[in-house]
């Protein structure tokens, strides 16, 4: 039973989905203005574990990721670069998709751009909708706005009161036009920073607000209900909040059954943001020297909904976390090709239930690390004692495979290999690092002969499937 911790109820409760095994996923994505930073990408990797377990565990998830590819910093952005919106976009999200790459972030199903004409007209259709149930209001900057007091659910995903909800800070002038201050903004009016970025709508030239680009996208792929929707703590409110409101004043559906939000990645005690200056990019942290698989990791291994603070230390502790895992992999699979022991062959029960108990319990990662370092541990004992057999060192390279499609942290593609051909690459490494080139050789022809590629790199061999080719 995998019981999971729901924002709306702000308690653990059992996952069930809408039609089992199917499960649907929804992923507030990046503004494609910047490179992402590795704070967004916590959230990112919280989301692939989380999808992983769930596909681990025999359901199957359909997960959309959307693109903000219009709002006030992408238009800014474009602007001042001197080009069309879709110009300044485009490398952003092709620096993103690479990054989810390095990342081995698993691509969602489909990434929604908000800029999609489909997704446009959808929300005029929504925001025509919520006009016409009177939701939505038309204020004297020609802007439209949801009308929060009409929706008295609205507050409870981030249990806040209304009533105390006063504006903080200073208050912009366009906002004294709304009826009320919690109101939040459907459509908002062509002005002249928006330059030539602007749709026909019944209500005048303009663009979406955030918030109703995330329900049309949603809806559009995933249908009116769905089981998970995730993002930041920093989503929760207006963004989700708004979410809810706009879709169940369309639906009169319960939009979410399980809204999921991660803590933040902090510098020094404060959220990484751009805003602040505090933060890191991806390649930002690669080009210090550290692998995506190191940052991968790093972001990975303190549970969701704490707060971890980042640091270069912590790369570090990941770097030998990760050297324990390849060195205990490299031990199993010499021991694999050792002669039998003479109590060889009793069958061996399946390793790491502990692990995917942990992670049944919310996404319990560190209970689960904890699992999975202790075993390392033991068998490396066993090994020291030559007390492990070859069929038990088996059973733990498969049952590692499982783990490994969850966590996705082996050093090379080799989590996808066979046995077999992990043995013929392992006596190759040891062929090269003897250099005895005529054995590695021979070993690349007997790879080959099997479909396999090899190439040499500075970070050592790479092997991938012929027509499975990775970068
Ligand atoms: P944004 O591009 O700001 O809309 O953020 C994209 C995603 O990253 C959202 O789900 C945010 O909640 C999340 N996010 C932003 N900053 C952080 C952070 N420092 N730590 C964790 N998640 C973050
Ligand atoms: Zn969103």
């Amino acid at each position: 039973m995998i019981r999971l911790f729901n924002t709306y109820s702000r308690e653990l409760e059992e996952f069930a989905p809408l039609n089992p095994p199917e499960v649907s996923m929804y992923t507030c994505g990046p503004t494609v203005y910047s490179h992402a930073h590795i704070g967004n990408f916590r959230a990112y990797i919280f989301e692939d574990l989380l999808q992983r377990h769930l596909e681990s565990s025999g359901f199957n998830v359909h997960r959309v990721m959307n693109l903000t590819d219009v709002d006030d910093k992408t238009i800014r952005g474009a602007r001042e670069a001197g080009v069309s919106l879709g110009e300044f976009t485009a490398p952003f999200k092709r620096a993103f998709f690479e990054d989810l790459e390095t990342l081995r972030i698993k691509r969602a199903d489909d990434f929604p751009a908000a800029t999609d004409p489909q997704y446009i007209s959808r929300m005029i259709a929504m925001i025509s909708q919520l006009m016409a149930h009177g939701f939505a209001y038309q204020a004297e900057d020609k802007s439209i706005y949801f009308r929060i007091k009409v929706f008295p659910e609205y507050g409870k995903l981030a249990h806040l009161n209304l009533d105390e909800l006063r504006p903080s800070g200073r208050v912009r002038s366009d906002e004294y036009e709304k009826e009320n201050i919690g109101d939040f903004a459907l459509w908002k009016a062509w002005d002249e920073a928006d330059g030539d970025v602007s749709w026909d709508s019944p209500w005048g030239r303009g663009r979406p607000g955030w918030h109703i680009e995330c329900s049309a996208m949603a809806t559009a792929l995933l249908g009116e209900q769905i089981d998970i929707h995730c993002g930041g703590v920093d989503n929760i409110f207006p963004h989700h909040e708004a979410e809810i409101a706009q879709t169940e004043g369309v639906t009169g559906k319960k939009f979410v059954r399980y809204w999921l939000h991660c803590a933040h990645l902090l510098v020094d005690g404060q959220k990484m943001s751009k805003s602040l200056g505090n933060f890191y990019t991806l390649r930002d942290v690669i080009g210090r020297g550290y692998t995506g698989r190191e940052v991968r990791y790093a972001l990975l291994r303190v549970h969701y909904r704490a707060p971890l603070n980042f640091t270069f230390e912590g790369m570090d502790e990941a770097r030998q976390a990760l050297t324990r895992i390849d060195e205990w992999l490299a031990r199993l699979h010499e021991c694999c090709a050792t002669p039998p022991l003479a109590r060889e062959n009793e069958s061996q029960p399946a390793r790491f239930r502990n692990f995917f108990d942990a992670l049944d319990d919310d996404l319990n990662i560190s209970g689960a690390l904890g699992f999975l370092f202790e075993s390392i541990r033991e068998t490396n004992r066993a090994l020291d004692a030559k007390q492990l057999s070859a069929d038990e060192a088996r059973t733990w390279l498969e049952s590692w495979r499982r783990v490994n499609q969850v966590l996705v942290l082996e050093e090379s593609s080799a989590a996808t290999l066979s046995p077999e051909i992990e043995i013929l690459a392992r006596q190759r490494e040891q062929a090269r690092a003897s250099k005895d080139f005529r054995r590695s050789d021979e070993l690349r022809n007997e790879l080959n002969a099997r479909g396999y590629d090899v190439r040499d790199t500075k970070d050592g061999q790479k092997i991938t499937r012929r027509g499975n080719a990775q970068p």
